[in-house]
Protein backbone atom coordinates (compact mmCIF):
# COMPACT_ATOMS: atom_id res chain seq x y z
CA UNK A 1 0.00 0.00 0.00
CA UNK A 2 0.95 3.25 -0.60
CA UNK A 3 2.40 5.34 2.55
CA UNK A 4 0.39 8.45 3.33
CA UNK A 5 3.51 10.68 3.57
CA UNK A 6 4.21 9.31 -0.15
CA UNK A 7 0.82 10.65 -1.22
CA UNK A 8 1.31 14.55 0.14
CA UNK A 9 4.92 14.64 -1.36
CA UNK A 10 4.47 15.14 -5.34
CA UNK A 11 1.28 16.64 -7.29
CA UNK A 12 0.12 13.22 -9.65
CA UNK A 13 -0.80 14.60 -13.40
CA UNK A 14 -2.25 11.47 -15.10
CA UNK A 15 -2.18 11.96 -19.19
CA UNK A 16 -3.57 8.80 -20.67
CA UNK A 17 -6.75 8.44 -19.22
CA UNK A 18 -9.64 7.57 -21.58
CA UNK A 19 -13.39 9.05 -21.01
CA UNK A 20 -16.36 8.78 -23.96
CA UNK A 21 -19.51 10.37 -24.02
CA UNK A 22 -23.11 9.31 -25.52
CA UNK A 23 -22.34 10.37 -29.05
CA UNK A 24 -19.42 7.95 -29.76
CA UNK A 25 -21.90 5.31 -27.97
CA UNK A 26 -24.46 5.51 -30.09
CA UNK A 27 -22.07 5.69 -32.63
CA UNK A 28 -20.51 2.73 -32.36
CA UNK A 29 -23.81 1.25 -31.75
CA UNK A 30 -24.74 1.87 -34.68
CA UNK A 31 -21.93 0.40 -36.47
CA UNK A 32 -21.71 -2.43 -33.87
CA UNK A 33 -25.22 -3.19 -35.61
CA UNK A 34 -23.63 -3.11 -39.42
CA UNK A 35 -21.58 -6.67 -38.97
CA UNK A 36 -18.65 -5.17 -39.84
CA UNK A 37 -15.17 -7.72 -38.85
CA UNK A 38 -12.63 -4.61 -37.53
CA UNK A 39 -10.86 -5.39 -34.34
CA UNK A 40 -11.76 -2.15 -32.80
CA UNK A 41 -15.26 -3.18 -32.89
CA UNK A 42 -14.68 -6.59 -30.89
CA UNK A 43 -13.38 -4.07 -28.70
CA UNK A 44 -16.30 -2.24 -28.62
CA UNK A 45 -18.55 -5.23 -28.90
CA UNK A 46 -17.27 -5.97 -25.23
CA UNK A 47 -17.97 -2.76 -23.75
CA UNK A 48 -21.17 -2.63 -24.96
CA UNK A 49 -22.64 -5.69 -24.31
CA UNK A 50 -20.32 -8.36 -22.02
CA UNK A 51 -22.35 -8.43 -18.57
CA UNK A 52 -21.30 -7.28 -15.52
CA UNK A 53 -18.32 -4.82 -17.20
CA UNK A 54 -17.70 -1.80 -15.47
CA UNK A 55 -15.74 -0.36 -18.03
CA UNK A 56 -18.16 1.49 -19.72
CA UNK A 57 -19.69 3.06 -17.13
CA UNK A 58 -16.48 3.87 -15.92
CA UNK A 59 -15.57 5.98 -19.60
CA UNK A 60 -19.12 7.70 -19.30
CA UNK A 61 -18.28 9.09 -15.42
CA UNK A 62 -16.36 12.01 -15.38
CA UNK A 63 -18.12 13.41 -11.72
CA UNK A 64 -18.30 10.36 -9.49
CA UNK A 65 -16.41 7.23 -9.30
CA UNK A 66 -13.47 9.05 -11.12
CA UNK A 67 -12.91 11.93 -8.65
CA UNK A 68 -13.24 9.35 -5.55
CA UNK A 69 -10.77 7.01 -7.21
CA UNK A 70 -8.33 9.77 -7.61
CA UNK A 71 -8.95 11.20 -4.27
CA UNK A 72 -8.34 7.61 -2.82
CA UNK A 73 -4.99 7.31 -4.81
CA UNK A 74 -3.92 10.82 -4.09
CA UNK A 75 -4.21 11.70 -7.90
CA UNK A 76 -4.28 15.43 -8.62
CA UNK A 77 -5.16 15.43 -12.00
CA UNK A 78 -6.47 13.38 -15.06
CA UNK A 79 -5.47 14.70 -18.33
CA UNK A 80 -8.43 13.36 -20.71
CA UNK A 81 -8.95 11.85 -23.88
CA UNK A 82 -11.88 10.30 -25.82
CA UNK A 83 -11.37 6.13 -25.72
CA UNK A 84 -10.11 4.02 -28.79
CA UNK A 85 -10.73 4.20 -31.34
CA UNK A 86 -11.83 7.61 -31.28
CA UNK A 87 -13.35 9.00 -34.15
CA UNK A 88 -11.33 7.21 -36.94
CA UNK A 89 -13.41 4.24 -37.57
CA UNK A 90 -16.31 6.22 -38.78
CA UNK A 91 -17.25 8.19 -41.66
CA UNK A 92 -15.70 11.38 -41.88
CA UNK A 93 -18.99 13.65 -41.17
CA UNK A 94 -19.69 11.46 -38.58
CA UNK A 95 -16.54 11.79 -37.24
CA UNK A 96 -16.03 15.42 -37.82
CA UNK A 97 -19.73 15.83 -35.70
CA UNK A 98 -18.87 13.10 -32.96
CA UNK A 99 -14.99 15.10 -32.27
CA UNK A 100 -16.66 18.30 -31.82
CA UNK A 101 -19.29 17.58 -29.60
CA UNK A 102 -16.69 15.02 -27.53
CA UNK A 103 -14.52 18.14 -27.63
CA UNK A 104 -17.29 20.81 -25.91
CA UNK A 105 -18.04 17.64 -23.08
CA UNK A 106 -14.95 17.61 -22.64
CA UNK A 107 -14.35 21.43 -22.37
CA UNK A 108 -17.58 21.54 -19.85
CA UNK A 109 -16.36 18.61 -17.79
CA UNK A 110 -12.57 20.57 -17.16
CA UNK A 111 -14.69 23.82 -16.37
CA UNK A 112 -16.91 22.08 -13.82
CA UNK A 113 -13.63 20.19 -12.23
CA UNK A 114 -10.72 22.94 -13.29
CA UNK A 115 -8.11 21.48 -10.70
CA UNK A 116 -9.09 17.61 -11.82
CA UNK A 117 -9.00 17.30 -15.89
CA UNK A 118 -7.00 18.81 -18.45
CA UNK A 119 -8.32 17.51 -22.19
CA UNK A 120 -6.73 16.15 -25.31
CA UNK A 121 -8.90 17.50 -27.73
CA UNK A 122 -10.30 14.45 -31.04
CA UNK A 123 -10.45 15.79 -34.30
CA UNK A 124 -11.13 13.15 -37.38
CA UNK A 125 -7.84 12.87 -39.86
CA UNK A 126 -10.26 11.83 -42.47
CA UNK A 127 -10.50 15.17 -43.68
CA UNK A 128 -7.70 16.68 -42.60
CA UNK A 129 -8.76 20.33 -43.47
CA UNK A 130 -12.23 20.85 -41.36
CA UNK A 131 -9.45 18.68 -38.64
CA UNK A 132 -6.76 21.43 -38.40
CA UNK A 133 -10.41 23.84 -37.79
CA UNK A 134 -11.59 21.71 -35.08
CA UNK A 135 -7.93 21.62 -33.61
CA UNK A 136 -7.76 25.11 -33.86
CA UNK A 137 -11.16 26.21 -32.01
CA UNK A 138 -10.09 23.26 -29.43
CA UNK A 139 -6.99 25.26 -28.35
CA UNK A 140 -8.56 28.75 -29.06
CA UNK A 141 -11.48 28.24 -28.21
CA UNK A 142 -11.91 25.24 -25.41
CA UNK A 143 -8.30 25.82 -23.96
CA UNK A 144 -7.53 22.26 -24.11
CA UNK A 145 -4.04 21.31 -23.88
CA UNK A 146 -3.32 19.14 -26.83
CA UNK A 147 -4.69 16.39 -29.07
CA UNK A 148 -5.99 12.63 -29.28
CA UNK A 149 -4.80 10.46 -32.24
CA UNK A 150 -5.90 6.50 -31.95
CA UNK A 151 -2.76 5.80 -34.21
CA UNK A 152 -3.95 4.48 -38.17
CA UNK A 153 -7.18 6.23 -39.79
CA UNK A 154 -8.36 3.68 -42.53
CA UNK A 155 -4.69 2.30 -42.72
CA UNK A 156 -2.91 5.18 -43.32
CA UNK A 157 -0.52 7.32 -40.69
CA UNK A 158 0.61 10.35 -40.05
CA UNK A 159 3.30 10.99 -41.64
CA UNK A 160 1.69 10.73 -45.55
CA UNK A 161 1.48 14.15 -46.54
CA UNK A 162 -1.72 14.46 -46.83
CA UNK A 163 -1.98 15.06 -43.27
CA UNK A 164 0.88 17.40 -43.28
CA UNK A 165 -1.62 19.87 -42.38
CA UNK A 166 -2.15 18.54 -38.85
CA UNK A 167 1.18 17.78 -38.17
CA UNK A 168 1.60 21.72 -39.25
CA UNK A 169 -1.00 23.30 -37.01
CA UNK A 170 -0.41 21.31 -33.88
CA UNK A 171 3.62 22.49 -34.12
CA UNK A 172 2.29 26.32 -34.89
CA UNK A 173 -0.30 25.71 -32.01
CA UNK A 174 2.52 24.25 -29.66
CA UNK A 175 0.47 21.27 -28.60
CA UNK A 176 1.59 17.95 -28.23
CA UNK A 177 -0.45 15.08 -30.11
CA UNK A 178 -0.47 11.73 -28.25
CA UNK A 179 -0.51 9.05 -30.12
CA UNK A 180 -3.04 6.24 -28.76
CA UNK A 181 -3.16 2.14 -29.52
CA UNK A 182 -6.14 0.78 -31.64
CA UNK A 183 -5.98 -2.26 -33.12
CA UNK A 184 -3.89 -3.00 -36.64
CA UNK A 185 -5.91 -2.12 -39.95
CA UNK A 186 -7.71 -4.92 -41.43
CA UNK A 187 -5.44 -7.03 -43.95
CA UNK A 188 -2.24 -7.54 -41.33
CA UNK A 189 -4.47 -8.44 -38.81
CA UNK A 190 -4.70 -11.67 -39.83
CA UNK A 191 -2.20 -13.39 -37.38
CA UNK A 192 -3.22 -11.49 -34.75
CA UNK A 193 -6.81 -12.45 -33.91
CA UNK A 194 -6.38 -16.12 -33.46
CA UNK A 195 -4.12 -15.60 -30.38
CA UNK A 196 -5.89 -12.11 -29.13
CA UNK A 197 -2.71 -10.82 -29.96
CA UNK A 198 -4.11 -8.07 -31.53
CA UNK A 199 -5.33 -6.85 -28.20
CA UNK A 200 -3.49 -4.59 -26.08
CA UNK A 201 -0.72 -7.68 -24.62
CA UNK A 202 0.79 -7.28 -28.03
CA UNK A 203 -0.43 -5.64 -31.48
CA UNK A 204 -1.70 -2.22 -29.90
CA UNK A 205 1.82 -1.89 -29.20
CA UNK A 206 3.37 -3.34 -32.93
CA UNK A 207 0.47 -0.97 -34.63
CA UNK A 208 1.67 2.41 -32.43
CA UNK A 209 4.87 1.35 -32.45
CA UNK A 210 4.86 1.42 -36.34
CA UNK A 211 2.61 4.72 -36.46
CA UNK A 212 6.07 6.29 -34.07
CA UNK A 213 8.61 4.79 -36.61
CA UNK A 214 7.35 5.88 -39.75
CA UNK A 215 6.98 9.87 -38.44
CA UNK A 216 10.35 9.00 -37.15
CA UNK A 217 11.70 7.73 -40.59
CA UNK A 218 9.70 10.01 -42.95
CA UNK A 219 11.74 13.09 -41.95
CA UNK A 220 8.16 14.97 -40.85
CA UNK A 221 10.41 16.26 -37.91
CA UNK A 222 13.04 18.06 -40.61
CA UNK A 223 10.28 19.90 -41.38
CA UNK A 224 7.96 20.57 -38.75
CA UNK A 225 11.26 20.40 -36.14
CA UNK A 226 8.84 21.85 -32.91
CA UNK A 227 6.41 19.19 -33.26
CA UNK A 228 6.03 16.76 -29.97
CA UNK A 229 4.21 13.45 -30.89
CA UNK A 230 3.66 11.47 -26.79
CA UNK A 231 3.70 7.72 -26.82
CA UNK A 232 1.95 5.67 -24.07
CA UNK A 233 3.41 2.38 -22.70
CA UNK A 234 7.22 3.37 -22.29
CA UNK A 235 6.94 4.13 -26.04
CA UNK A 236 5.75 1.53 -27.61
CA UNK A 237 8.60 -0.27 -28.11
CA UNK A 238 10.85 2.42 -29.74
CA UNK A 239 13.21 3.36 -26.80
CA UNK A 240 14.07 -0.73 -26.42
CA UNK A 241 15.20 -0.72 -30.25
CA UNK A 242 17.22 2.42 -30.09
CA UNK A 243 20.58 1.22 -30.58
CA UNK A 244 19.21 -0.81 -33.87
CA UNK A 245 17.42 1.84 -34.82
CA UNK A 246 20.78 3.93 -35.04
CA UNK A 247 23.22 1.23 -36.29
CA UNK A 248 20.84 -0.21 -38.74
CA UNK A 249 19.47 3.74 -40.20
CA UNK A 250 22.43 4.77 -42.25
CA UNK A 251 22.84 1.00 -44.23
CA UNK A 252 19.01 1.40 -44.63
CA UNK A 253 19.51 5.44 -46.48
CA UNK A 254 19.21 3.79 -50.11
CA UNK A 255 15.35 2.68 -49.20
CA UNK A 256 14.73 6.42 -48.05
CA UNK A 257 12.69 9.36 -49.91
CA UNK A 258 15.51 11.32 -48.62
CA UNK A 259 18.12 11.33 -45.31
CA UNK A 260 17.17 12.66 -41.88
CA UNK A 261 19.38 15.93 -40.77
CA UNK A 262 19.64 13.64 -37.53
CA UNK A 263 20.33 10.44 -35.94
CA UNK A 264 17.04 8.55 -35.22
CA UNK A 265 17.92 8.36 -31.35
CA UNK A 266 18.04 12.41 -31.50
CA UNK A 267 14.84 13.08 -33.09
CA UNK A 268 13.48 10.01 -29.71
CA UNK A 269 14.89 12.43 -27.61
CA UNK A 270 13.75 16.08 -29.19
CA UNK A 271 10.24 15.08 -30.84
CA UNK A 272 8.47 12.58 -28.84
CA UNK A 273 7.85 12.17 -24.90
CA UNK A 274 6.73 9.03 -23.42
CA UNK A 275 4.40 8.21 -20.75
CA UNK A 276 4.24 5.27 -18.29
CA UNK A 277 0.51 4.61 -18.67
CA UNK A 278 -0.57 0.51 -18.51
CA UNK A 279 3.47 -0.30 -17.78
CA UNK A 280 4.12 -0.19 -14.02
CA UNK A 281 7.35 -2.03 -14.80
CA UNK A 282 10.79 -0.65 -12.75
CA UNK A 283 13.17 -1.90 -15.28
CA UNK A 284 11.67 -0.91 -17.88
CA UNK A 285 11.46 2.40 -16.38
CA UNK A 286 15.08 2.84 -15.26
CA UNK A 287 15.89 1.54 -18.82
CA UNK A 288 13.94 4.69 -20.12
CA UNK A 289 15.28 7.10 -17.68
CA UNK A 290 18.71 5.93 -18.82
CA UNK A 291 18.34 6.11 -22.81
CA UNK A 292 15.96 8.83 -23.16
CA UNK A 293 16.30 11.23 -19.81
CA UNK A 294 13.83 11.76 -17.25
CA UNK A 295 12.57 15.37 -19.32
CA UNK A 296 10.65 12.77 -21.57
CA UNK A 297 8.75 10.52 -19.89
CA UNK A 298 5.52 11.09 -18.33
CA UNK A 299 3.55 9.29 -15.55
CA UNK A 300 0.01 7.94 -16.69
CA UNK A 301 -2.39 5.22 -15.30
CA UNK A 302 -5.03 4.24 -18.14
CA UNK A 303 -8.22 4.75 -16.27
CA UNK A 304 -10.24 2.78 -16.14
CA UNK A 305 -8.44 -0.30 -18.19
CA UNK A 306 -5.59 -0.36 -15.88
CA UNK A 307 -5.38 0.08 -11.84
CA UNK A 308 -4.83 3.37 -10.17
CA UNK A 309 -3.49 2.00 -7.02
CA UNK A 310 -0.87 0.33 -8.83
CA UNK A 311 0.00 3.27 -11.36
CA UNK A 312 1.03 5.11 -8.22
CA UNK A 313 2.29 2.74 -5.96
CA UNK A 314 4.94 1.78 -8.99
CA UNK A 315 6.05 5.67 -9.35
CA UNK A 316 5.89 6.26 -5.62
CA UNK A 317 8.44 3.18 -5.33
CA UNK A 318 10.14 2.94 -7.91
CA UNK A 319 13.98 3.03 -6.95
CA UNK A 320 15.05 6.61 -8.81
CA UNK A 321 15.87 10.14 -7.52
CA UNK A 322 12.56 12.47 -5.59
CA UNK A 323 13.75 14.71 -8.12
CA UNK A 324 12.93 12.90 -11.04
CA UNK A 325 9.94 11.74 -9.55
CA UNK A 326 8.52 14.86 -9.38
CA UNK A 327 9.53 15.41 -13.22
CA UNK A 328 7.61 12.36 -14.23
CA UNK A 329 4.31 12.81 -12.16
CA UNK A 330 3.97 16.50 -13.26
CA UNK A 331 6.33 19.01 -14.55
CA UNK A 332 6.96 17.44 -17.50
CA UNK A 333 2.42 17.19 -18.10
CA UNK A 334 2.84 20.83 -16.63
CA UNK A 335 5.44 21.82 -19.37
CA UNK A 336 4.06 19.99 -22.39
CA UNK A 337 0.23 20.38 -21.86
CA UNK A 338 0.72 23.86 -20.73
CA UNK A 339 -1.28 23.07 -16.92
CA UNK A 340 -0.82 25.65 -14.58
CA UNK A 341 1.48 24.62 -11.60
CA UNK A 342 -0.50 23.82 -8.36
CA UNK A 343 -0.69 26.48 -5.77
CA UNK A 344 0.60 24.40 -2.84
CA UNK A 345 -2.11 26.53 -0.68
CA UNK A 346 -5.02 25.13 -2.83
CA UNK A 347 -3.71 21.28 -3.22
CA UNK A 348 -7.03 20.05 -1.50
CA UNK A 349 -7.39 16.30 -2.91
CA UNK A 350 -8.34 14.43 0.15
CA UNK A 351 -5.57 12.30 1.50
MN1 LIG B 1 -5.03 3.90 -23.08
Amino acid sequence: MTSAAGRRDFRRIATEEAFTTPEMVDGCRQIVKSGWNSLDLTFWRGLLFRENDPRLADLLDVDEQRLARMDADGVDMQILSLTAPGVQFFEPGTAADIARASNDRLAATIARHPTRYAGLAAFAPQDPANAVKEMERAIGELKLNGFIVNSHTNGEYLDAEKFWPILECAEALDAPIYIHPRALPEGPDANYRDLGLWTAMWGFQVETGLHGARLLFSGVFDRFPKLKIVLGHMGEGLPYWVYRLDYMYPKMLRMMPRPLEMKPSDYLKRNFAITTSGMNHVPALKYCLEVLGAENILWAIDYPYQDCDEAVAFLNEAPISDEDRATIYARNAERLFKIAPADPLERTVAR
